[in-house]
């Protein structure tokens, strides 16, 4: 399946995975990650929301977490959109997640659908290279910090929009949307305009 929707060369995920029982019965579509593949920004979230990716087809649109996020995205000129509503934005970013379908009653996914699925961002990453990460929500940062950082996540309250370095690779925590305050969306958004200029 062609991921990139408006510039690039493709990423290809699986079109018909079926690793995981309980997410296969629940999802309305496998949601891909979506992005440009020239990304230097990396966003991960846990999975797509009932309301949102689910529904769509992309990560973070629609529902209110998604319209956050592309408020963020737009702030940072990383979305060519005015308007945080639109569904399939054009994107200078890449948005996925740990598992790319919806879990019933939007629970969190288990360690072995996180485990099902991950080799699928590592795919992501192996293929864009980025240059910042940013884990979007606690689960994310759980389950991205041991493979890039060597080290557990601290909790996402005191990783939000605190700078992680590793081999060449910028990582910044989000809380996620849905549960972080205006101030700490604008403090996140504050320290990427900082680190931004330094990945071109
Ligand atoms: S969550 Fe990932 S591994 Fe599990 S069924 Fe969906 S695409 Fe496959």
């Amino acid at each position: 399946m062609i991921v990139e929707v408006h510039a690039g060369s493709p990423i290809r995920i699986p079109g018909a995975c079926s690793r995981c029982p309980a997410l296969v019965a629940n999802r309305r579509r496998i949601v891909p990650g979506y992005g440009s593949s020239e990304a230097r920004v990396l966003l991960v979230g846990e999975a797509p929301g009932y309301k949102g990716g689910d529904l769509t087809g992309v990560p973070f649109t629609r529902d209110r977490s998604g319209v956050r996020l592309q408020q963020v995205l737009i702030a940072l000129a990383l979305s060519e959109e005015t308007d945080p509503r639109v569904e399939r934005p054009r994107l200078h970013c890449f948005v996925t997640n740990i598992v790319r379908c919806n879990p019933p009653s939007n629970r969190t996914p288990s360690r072995t659908e996180m485990d099902n699925c991950l080799p699928y961002l590592w795919q992501e990453l192996e293929l864009l290279r980025p240059r910042i990460v940013v884990p979007v929500g606690g689960v994310a940062a759980q389950a991205i910090f041991p493979r890039l950082l060597g080290r557990p996540s601290p909790p996402i309250t005191q990783a939000h929009a605190q700078v992680f370095h590793r081999d060449g690779v910028v990582i910044v925590p989000m809380r996620h949307p849905a549960r972080s305050s205006n101030h700490e969306l604008d403090r996140f958004v504050a320290v990427m305009r900082l680190l931004l200029p330094a990945v071109g």
